[in-house]
């Protein structure tokens, strides 16, 4: 594959009912996303539709296809729940510099940029990701650096977005340059979703730019077993052999990956390619996304079956964010015990207690009460 090919998979890029009606037909909920679409005058849930062709050729015709519900829009993405959130994680109220989101003592995440090759419909940060605001200027980067330099507790630097992957080489390149000039010492993590969506976009000279960064891991994320596919793991052989330490993140998506058997057999895939799997992670509860949700209950349950089939390197840690800013919690069924009717109480790792909607029982949640601190209760 020449290193350009990338490029031309990208402008073949399906953006449009048109076009994904070359490859589908489409369901009728899929068909009134667009009609939806159109009665809003287009403002509609926010997200663009972008679904490169190499991924688009791994989805089937079938209407309840994995691979397709995580890239052909619906029209439930229109149904927004009381408790759902445009910022479901508060990240804006934790951006010391723009673009920088700091919530954990030793980590900061950059919005490298806000383009994504593939938009999934799972999206948390839609807020923010493909709203045409491009990669982060010269101005954005310098400042975040800044900050880093200032900041002697920060260890590690997230590259994110967007898919920071979606960058030119010299762009990439000059962000690591100018975070690792005010800090030599930083860890970087890039979390991409391009070895899944845009595998061709691994090239040599990309590899080595990534080597060249060292210390730097690369964080993918891939939701079912079929992605993996030859030109997938060809990308992630790539890396790996570069010598970049891979990682996994995987969301947990009703009809895509809600059962053990398909996990199982993605993380087994993952470790065979020498990635590990990182977390597993509950939907966020952002806006739009309640389709794409398994309820937390059902979750656990599905992650204790994994927990007693899986060996420790190829079982994630099973992750929620808690709303309104709580923060990532690991959760067992054990978590689960505090309760009220429609609501589960989950604490944080500083101790306060959050509410988090038990959606196995969405029509009888009383939408009074809601997730936002004020409504958590803090330990005694
Ligand atoms: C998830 C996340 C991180 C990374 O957390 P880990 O548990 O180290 O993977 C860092 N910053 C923000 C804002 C995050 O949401």
């Amino acid at each position: 594959m020449s290193s350009s090919s990338w490029i031309q998979d990208l402008a073949r890029a399906v953006t449009s009912r048109e076009g994904l009606r070359r490859s589908l037909s489409l369901t009728e909920d899929e068909e009134g996303y667009f009609a939806a679409l159109s009665r809003d005058n287009h403002a509609g849930p926010g997200l663009s539709l972008r679904i490169p062709s190499s991924y688009l050729d791994l989805c089937t015709d079938h209407p309840d296809d994995p691979l397709r519900r995580q890239c052909v829009p619906r029209r439930q993405e229109f149904d927004r729940q009381p408790w759902e959130d445009d910022d479901p994680l508060l990240e804006v109220a934790h951006t010391p510099r723009p673009r920088l989101i700091h919530r954990y003592r030793d980590r900061a995440l950059f919005l490298a940029t806000d383009t994504c090759a593939m938009y999934c419909r799972h999206c948390f940060r839609r807020y923010f990701t493909g709203k045409q605001r491009g990669p982060a200027t010269g101005e954005e980067i310098a400042r975040a650096a800044a900050w880093a330099g200032q900041t002697p507790s920060l260890r590690e630097l997230i590259l994110s977005g967007g898919d920071p992957l979606t960058l030119k080489d010299e762009d990439l390149k000059a962000i690591f340059l100018a975070f690792r000039a005010a800090r030599p010492d930083l860890v970087f993590r890039v979390a991409t979703r391009v070895p899944v969506v845009l595998p061709g976009r691994i090239t040599p000279e990309l590899s080595r730019l990534l080597r060249q960064q060292t210390p730097l891991v690369v964080v993918t994320q891939f939701n079912h077993p079929r992605e993996l596919s030859p030109p997938s793991t060809r990308a992630l052989e790539a890396l790996v052999d570069a010598g970049i330490p891979l990682f996994n993140q995987t969301v947990l998506l009703r009809g895509v990956n809600d059962h053990p058997d398909t996990l199982e057999e993605l993380f087994r895939g993952l470790v065979v390619r020498r990635v590990t799997p990182y977390y597993l992670f509950q939907g966020d509860l952002a806006p739009g996304t309640a389709h794409h949700r398994v309820p937390l209950g059902e979750a656990t349950e599905i992650f204790s079956t994994l927990r007693r089939r899986l060996s420790g390197i190829a079982l994630p840690t099973f992750a929620v964010d808690l709303p309104q800013g709580g923060g990532k919690i690991p959760l067992y069924p054990e978590s689960l015990s505090r309760r009220e009717p429609g609501w589960y109480h989950l604490q944080s790792l500083d101790g306060t207690w959050f509410r988090y909607p038990d959606e196995a029982f969405a029509g009888e949640i009383d939408p009074g009460a809601d997730s936002r601190p004020e409504s958590s209760v803090k330990i005694k």
